[in-house]
């Protein structure tokens, strides 16, 4: 096997990490495996505890788009099924000038293709430049937020309120959100709004519970990666487990921990400085999670979408356990950028009620709650923010760095995806090519 002899520390048990390990176990590596959490999955997280009827729902990662082919195949290979969710795709809720929710369907709302169709002369020049990060074309757009285009083309408040709706997807505000992202993903081939929806069926963490299961004692939870080290041929990392510190050699090691993580640790000799900036100035958003059950679901009614995006506070919402059977529901909220900070404030101030009350225009009573459950990830402490995101401060040019191999040292997750950021799909991704890059690096270094 082409890894025979070779030994890899892989530091992070996120879908990346652990995706990585298992390539790379399958290429005959001794493999271990160190997640600082005392748990697998990092932002893949099904939470179950307090719900009724056994239902369970998802904290982080959670729709699987039809054209992901990465984590699809790798639910196939793992035999876990895909249940398709959301058939009716997401609408549109936001108040009218009364102050009154209106729920449309995306057909009738029409907000992305007029976003659409306002950025068509910048996706254009983006195509022509290849899409290239390294070109002035993105560095030109890349410095601009959205906030500040939405101003230079004089947008009308619907215009405006749509792209504050978006920060349910970028978790970050037309201010924070850099123009290229934007464009980035309105020149793609498909449109934003995802076609078919699917979830794994028992929860998306059985993704990761599987793949630990099948990687066994070579993860150790509880094992927090503190300094690295290369010299000589190989890789020295320094480990933290409870009070007890450790030093681990390895001929490689793979890196898929979030950037805000990362950029933690020291690594000596350092990273190239373009590099280290790559790392050190990329931003997470905002993101909070609330998973809400009911005694029923009174969202659903014929042919209303059973998901939205919004501008309001409470953030974007879905009914978040479709597939699951029992007369109770969970409907999901998620709260990106300002709405994160403005969903927490609410229930510092009027509790989990208030975030009830602000469902109140789809049928939501106090009196139906039957229980809650929240994640903030930009305070989690292992993620510190949701997902990656580009704002105007960022240089684009530096993006490639984030995936580029550096000796003996690789790097995988989420941020470092070029198609897929943001995605679980991004973090499969990215584990199998920083497992193919581990095979390539060792197969040129040892002359096979
Ligand atoms: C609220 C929310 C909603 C989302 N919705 C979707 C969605 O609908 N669809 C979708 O496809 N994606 C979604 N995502 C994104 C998706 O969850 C992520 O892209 C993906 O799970 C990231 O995987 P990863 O392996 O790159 O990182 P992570 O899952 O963060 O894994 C990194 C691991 O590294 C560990 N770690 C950190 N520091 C250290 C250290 N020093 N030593 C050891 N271990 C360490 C962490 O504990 C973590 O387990 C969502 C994310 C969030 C937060």
């Amino acid at each position: 096997m082409s890894l025979s002899g070779a030994s890899v520390l892989v530091a992070g048990a996120g879908l990346a990490g652990l995706v990585a390990a298992r390539d790379l176990a399958a290429m005959g590596a001794s493999v271990t495996v160190v997640e600082a959490r005392d748990r697998v999955g990092g932002r893949v997280w099904t939470l179950r505890d307090g719900f009724i009827d056994g239902q369970h729902a998802e904290a982080g990662g959670d729709m699987i788009d039809e054209e992901q082919h990465a984590i699809r195949s790798l639910a196939d290979e793992l035999g876990l099924s895909q249940v398709r969710i959301l058939s009716n795709g997401f609408g549109y809720a936001r108040p009218d000038q009364g102050g009154e929710v209106k729920l449309v369907p995306r057909s009738a709302a029409r907000g992305w293709e007029r976003v659409g169709h306002e950025l068509a002369g910048l996706a254009q020049r983006y195509r022509w430049s290849e899409r290239r990060w390294d070109s002035p074309v993105a560095a030109d757009m890349g410095r601009r937020s959205v906030a500040r285009w939405l101003d230079d083309i004089g947008a009308d408040s619907e215009l405006r309120a749509t792209c504050l709706g978006l920060r349910g997807f970028f978790l970050a505000d037309p201010e924070e959100l850099s123009l290229l992202q934007l464009v980035d993903q309105f020149s793609q081939d498909e449109a934003p709004a995802p076609g078919k929806m699917f979830r794994i069926e028992g929860g998306n963490d059985r993704l990761t519970a599987v793949l630990a299961a099948l990687l066994g004692e070579r993860v150790h939870l509880n094992t927090e990666l503190l300094a690295v080290s290369q010299r000589g041929g190989t890789v020295r990392a320094s480990l933290r487990n409870g009070r007890s510190r450790t030093q681990l050699q390895a001929d490689y090691l793979v890196l898929a921990l979030p950037a805000p993580l990362l950029r933690r640790v020291p690594i000596t000799p350092a990273l190239p400085a373009q590099q280290h900036e790559a790392v050190a100035s990329l931003p997470y958003g905002r993101g909070t999670k609330t998973l809400l059950q009911f005694t029923s679901r009174f969202w659903r009614k014929t042919g209303r979408p059973r998901a939205f995006g919004s501008p309001l506070p409470i953030g974007a919402g879905w009914e978040g356990n479709e597939e699951q059977r029992g007369k109770a529901g969970i409907f999901a909220l998620l709260a990106g950028g300002s709405a994160s900070d403005a969903t927490n404030t609410i229930i510092e101030h009027e509790g989990i009620q208030g975030i009830v009350r602000g469902l109140g225009w789809l049928g939501a009573k106090q009196t139906d709650l039957v229980a809650w459950r929240q994640a903030r990830w930009e305070s989690d402490p292992w993620s510190r923010g949701g997902y990656a995101l580009f704002d105007p401060a960022y240089k684009p040019s530096l993006r490639g760095w984030l995936a580029q191999p550096c000796g003996r040292l690789f790097f995988a997750g989420e941020h470092t995806s070029l198609r897929w950021q943001g995605y679980m799909n991004g973090a499969v991704e990215s584990g199998h090519r920083a497992a193919a890059e581990v095979r390539a690096t060792h197969i040129m270094g040892s002359g096979q």
